[in-house]
């Protein structure tokens, strides 16, 4: 029998790190580099030098505890996040980087020198809220952004990001680029339903999804909804509900790992009884395939230039964002895989829908993600809420793949 992580003392942090940025409701809103964010910072560093890790805070903020190996080789790194959306909850993030810190606790509990040093990691800014690249923390750590075009990171309350990361004193003198860990291991809430309503304890994360935005504008002609004939009509209204309906046939003829929507749309001139004269609206497409994804770009473009052709009317598209999908690493899709099987525990592959420090890490050094289930696939939300025995799951398969890892 494989031992365990201690499942109270990891529930005990969750619920002392949950009081910080507290809020009625059950939530938690702890926005980067605020008072909330030193607040839980300086808890987990305080956490950090009880079980005598190595300390280091980098030039971004990003928190590092360290514990050494019996060599001085690349390391193996668990991490997450520690800042929240504005009415976010318990375990996003947070539960990653305290199932790292249970883990390194349990590792020296059961005496156990590994080959390779093992670290925990807490980035800033995962969420992107305050500060609207997302993910600055591991873009700096991995040198992918300066720490200087990270200072200049503009708040969407208008702050600094190098002014409140003084302010708050997280601006350390660790060098962003300067730590190369051997493999980085995700734990993470699924923040989707899969693993919940398949009633599967641990998710074998085999990618990260990329992410296509479009803002595609159609022009047709406005003209008056009762004396012009239907065949007459130029409806950029008709023509983005016809896009809208084909997203859905797109992401169902290429494979439960693509996903297409239309959140956003606008009409011009938005009157009751006037023909849309313009319709503006997103297009969200992801999938963890980067073939995958580039072909439902160009079917989409196909599309769109069908409904061109066949309701009269204009259409432009502006790319928003594209983010290129990664791959998990085969072996630490094989060293997750194996201590859940191990342990006996219900898993499954699966790709992550979200994006997360992982994405980045992935282009870095070889990376791997462990989903624990979200409860009715909720997150972002004072609802979040995953089980304590789920949450010991996967804390308990992060333990024994970090150790595996370890040894290489
Ligand atoms: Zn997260």
């Amino acid at each position: 029998m494989e031992f365990k992580i201690n499942k109270a003392r990891f529930d005990q942090r969750l619920a002392e790190l949950a009081k910080i940025g507290a809020r009625q409701d059950g939530g938690v809103s702890r926005l980067a580099l605020t008072d909330e964010d030193k607040a839980a910072r300086d808890l987990v560093v305080g956490w950090m030098k009880e079980l005598n890790l190595q300390v280091h805070i980098d030039q971004v903020g990003n928190l590092i505890g360290i514990l050494p190996g019996k060599t001085a080789e690349e390391p193996v790194v668990m991490g997450s996040h520690i800042d929240t959306v504005p009415a976010g909850g318990r375990f996003d993030g947070a539960a990653g980087v305290l199932a790292g810190l249970e883990v390194l606790e349990t590792i020296q509990e059961q005496k156990i020198q590994t080959r390779r040093p093992i670290a925990v990691i807490a980035f800033t800014n995962e969420e992107g809220v305050r500060y609207r690249t997302d993910m600055i923390g591991s873009r700096a750590f991995c040198g992918f952004l300066s720490p200087k075009q990270a200072y200049a990171a503009r708040g969407t309350d208008g702050s600094n990001f190098g002014e409140e990361l003084k302010r708050i004193g997280y601006a350390g003198e660790f060098l962003c680029g300067s730590l190369h860990p051997h493999a980085y291991v995700e734990y993470h809430i699924e923040q989707g339903p899969v693993l919940d309503q398949q009633q599967i304890t641990v998710g074998v994360v085999t990618g990260i999804t990329g992410i296509s935005w479009q803002e595609v504008t159609i022009e047709g002609q406005a003209n008056h909804a009762g004396t012009t004939p239907t065949a007459m009509r130029h409806d950029a209204g008709l023509a983005a509900a016809r896009v809208i309906v084909y997203l859905r046939e797109l992401a169902n003829s290429l494979g439960e790992n693509q996903r297409a929507t239309c959140g956003t749309i606008a009409f011009l001139p938005n009157a009751i009884n006037v023909i849309p004269a313009k319709a503006v609206f997103s297009v969200d497409l992801r999938n963890s395939d980067e073939s995958v994804l580039m072909e439902a770009e160009l079917r989409l473009g196909d599309f769109l230039k069908r409904v061109e052709g066949e309701d009269g009317v204009s259409i432009n598209t502006v790319q928003l964002a594209r983010i290129q999908p990664e791959a998990c690493h085969p072996d630490i899709i094989t060293a997750i895989t194996q201590s859940a099987q191990d342990f006996d525990y219900r898993h499954r592959v699966m790709m992550s829908g979200a994006v997360h420090d992982a994405l980045i890490m992935a282009r870095y050094c070889p990376t791997g993600m462990i989903f624990v289930p979200s409860k009715n696939g909720i997150s972002h939300s004072p609802a979040e809420y995953t089980s304590l025995d789920d949450l010991e799951a996967g804390a308990n398969v992060l333990c024994h793949t970090v150790l595996n890892l370890s040894k290489r």
